[in-house]
């Protein structure tokens, strides 16, 4: 498939583009909101469209075992099954088999072996399955299979990650897709730039359609993980897609679409919302704090969501504290609508070459990690 990204423009290493999918076109920086089990929590797909979605993530962990990937292609594929007909790209589960360390089992250059999260009962994840169960999805972009390990474990378990890594994407590249599915490697290395080469130099002559970083943003300290991310994007191809793998604070996002990242994902806005916090400039507001009782202001000055433009702060700290379904979907519309404003706003400051000068005016207004949860 020829051109499946185009760069429109670059600001220093910031980068715009498009990802052509076959179900349609992604503009990118692109935020993609986290539909776990097949649903972006509490939001319906016609609202994610207005809020200025262009693509969604779907888990392949969580859909095999719950409804099975046979019974979503038997209706139709993940597209139809949930309702959305925009690009889909789906996880390759890898992630959650290799972060729910105490549900491993055992892991050799075949596959892993892990307790099921559902049943407790011991199921094998190999490249092969993962590329089938995304195949009979029907996503847009596949994941490979690969080892994360978690931050902070021994040089040696870290290089072990790579080499498997490395084998498992061998054994994927030309395992059978949906049609017009493409397929990312992910690189691994964690913090060490070694190892991070040494990924990067084993995946790219494998000519992957796009690449992820991988085994970064999972605990560790920002400042290395973002140095690390400087050196990861680098060592990408410049003519192909790079995903940054779970990130989704509004710091975090400017950061790495300031490092050269395309497109990132994170459960962050819809898990705040349903702990009853508001993304805004202002910080992370936790709604339930009695100094909102009266506060007649929307949540965000400026925010054209539809929590923002008919409520009060007042009245969602209302809901919430009530534990009523309605705050809590308001809260999940307004942050999902907040990081995609400020992606798009990113992508457009690209488009003018004037993206520096917004990420400092964004990072200044936006209040450090002491005002959170205030
Ligand atoms: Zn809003």
């Amino acid at each position: 498939m020829a051109n499946v990204f185009t760069l429109t423009a670059t600001d220093g290493s910031a980068r715009a583009g498009v990802l052509r999918t076959a179900h349609g076109d992604v503009p990118t920086p692109a935020f993609m909101p986290v539909g776990t089990k097949a649903t972006v929590k509490a939001v319906d797909p016609r609202e994610l469209r207005t809020l200025g979605a262009s693509i969604v993530l779907g888990n392949s962990y969580h859909l095999h075992f719950r409804p099975g990937e046979e019974l979503v292609a038997e209706l139709g594929g993940l597209h139809a099954f949930m309702g959305w007909d925009g690009p889909i790209l789906t996880d390759s589960g890898g992630f959650q088999v290799f972060s729910l360390r105490d549900t491993m089992l055992e892991a050799d250059d075949d596959g892993v072996t892990f307790r099921s999260v559902y049943d407790g009962r011991s199921e094998r994840f190999t490249p092969e399955l993962a590329a089938r169960i995304q195949e009979l999805l029907g996503s847009d972009v596949a994941m490979c299979l690969d080892v994360c390990a978690p931050p902070g474990v021994p040089r040696p378990e870290l290089e072990e990650a790579v080499r498997r890594t490395t084998v498992w994407a061998h054994r994927q590249r030309d395992l059978p897709r949906a049609p017009g599915q493409l397929r990312f490697a992910i690189t691994q290395g964690g913090l060490d730039t070694e190892l991070r080469v040494r990924s990067s130099e084993e995946l790219v002559p494998l000519d992957f359609d796009g690449y992820a970083i991988g085994g970064l943003s999972v605990g560790e300290e920002r400042a290395p993980m973002f140095a690390a991310t400087t050196g990861a994007a680098s060592l990408l191809p410049a003519d192909k897609p790079r995903y940054f793998m779970g990130i989704g604070d509004p710091e975090g996002v400017i950061e790495v679409i300031a490092r050269g990242v395309d497109m990132f994902d994170c459960v962050l806005p819809t898990r705040t919302a349903r702990t009853g916090s508001a993304l805004t400039w202002e910080g992370r507001l936790n709604l339930r704090n009695s100094r909102f009782a009266r506060d007649p202001r929307p949540l965000d000055e400026g925010c054209a969501c539809p929590a923002c433009t008919t409520f009060t702060r007042a009245y969602i700290r209302h809901l919430v504290n009530q534990q009523e379904i309605l705050g809590l979907r308001l809260l999940s519309l307004h942050n999902l609508r907040f990081l995609l404003d400020l992606v798009a706003a990113a992508r457009l400051a690209i488009a003018h070459g004037a993206f520096e000068s917004w990420r400092a005016d964004a990072l200044a207004r936006l209040p450090g990690p002491r005002a959170e949860n205030s």
